[in-house]
């Protein structure tokens, strides 16, 4: 009798464990979408997602990419250097980064830049390297102090021209998490080398490992071990072109209008929104580590920060474990 109890009772007890485990399942169902925008691959994994979540999402992005790209002729951000002025509020939420990024960075981060970069041409197939007087005369156009933003108006210098590609994408990362925060238990998404993550993907698990990939090949160089927030990577691998067997990358030196040089062959930054964690890498890369990291230290932001001699720096406190072949200096 006893035994049959027993028997009884463990079948029970393995029914609860089998429907209560496709309970959680079913909470935290993932839903995957890749698709391209922001001149880029955008990926969104989600858990317990409702149903119009990706929709919703996929709508928001083509709205920001409509509003930021100077890629495209009559997005605001074309119509912003066409006329010298705008409102747009993404527009404006940039901005107000950027500017703030210009100054702590002395100017290493500048997105007025963008007269110098149309020259490069980087990542088109006009890629180029343009002669330095003509390089010389766009950097007369350049820098951030001639931009002002106030009661909602943003207005360049004279002639100025700015573009958003430095901080764009996690930009999008921030107002998609804002989106899909309430539509959903937990998520990871991309946007090109910006990264947001947020809530739960099960019911124990709430730490999301993202991979820091190795500049000098395809594969990766370590983790992050994230529970919420934003990680941006720049690096000269991302875009470049070569010429008469030198390599030039995207990423520009307001100082030089070369691309920069620095010590550094990636920066992944940390921080507390997508769109400041876009800017600071862009800016430690071409800062190089020493300064980088006192940028880092004013926003209280973290970074792991690649050498190009494959050292690696961690800034700040992050949960970062190195693969093999990479080491951890500081
Ligand atoms: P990221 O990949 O986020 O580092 O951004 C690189 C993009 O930002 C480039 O493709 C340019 O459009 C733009 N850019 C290049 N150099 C700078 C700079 N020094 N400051 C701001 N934006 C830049
Ligand atoms: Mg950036």
């Amino acid at each position: 009798m006893k035994k049959r109890l027993f028997v009884i009772f463990t079948a029970i007890l393995l029914v609860f464990i089998v429907l209560g485990t496709c309970f959680v399942d079913f909470l935290y169902k993932k839903t995957t979408q890749t698709e391209f925008s922001m001149g880029t691959l955008v990926s969104f994994a989600l858990f317990g997602a409702q149903k119009d979540a990706l929709l919703q999402a996929s709508d928001l992005l083509s709205e920001i990419e409509n509003a930021s790209s100077v890629t495209i002729s009559d997005s605001q951000a074309s119509k912003l250097n066409a006329l010298g002025t705008t409102s747009n509020p993404f527009l404006l939420e940039q901005a107000e980064v950027c500017l703030d990024v210009f100054l702590k960075s002395n100017g290493a981060f500048d997105f007025s830049i963008y007269p110098v970069t149309s020259l490069w041409a980087i990542g088109t197939p006009n890629a180029k390297k343009p002669e330095s007087a003509e390089l010389n005369e766009a950097l007369l156009l350049v820098g951030s102090q001639n931009i002002t933003l106030k009661n909602g108006v943003l207005t360049l210098g004279q002639a100025q021209k700015v573009d958003f590609g430095a901080v764009g994408k996690g930009y999008a990362c921030d107002k998609l998490v804002a989106l899909l925060r309430d539509k959903t238990r937990g998520g990871i998404l991309s946007v090109g080398g910006s990264i947001a993550v947020w809530g739960k993907s099960g019911l124990t698990k709430n730490s999301y490992k993202i991979a820091v990939r190795n500049p000098f090949s395809t594969d990766y160089a370590g983790t992050v071990l994230l529970s919420e927030g934003f990680v941006s990577t720049s690096g000269a691998y991302e875009r470049f072109f070569e010429q008469d067997g030198t390599r030039y990358h995207h990423i520009i030196d307001p100082k030089t209008a070369y691309p920069a040089q620095s010590d550094l062959a990636s920066a992944t930054v940390i921080a507390s929104s997508g769109a400041l964690s876009d800017a600071l890498s862009t800016a430690c890369f071409v800062l190089g580590a020493d300064e980088g990291k006192k940028l880092l230290e004013k926003y209280n932001a973290q970074g792991v920060f690649i050498t190009e001699k494959a050292e690696i720096i961690v800034v700040g406190n992050v949960n970062f474990t190195a693969n093999e072949g990479f080491e951890v200096v500081k």
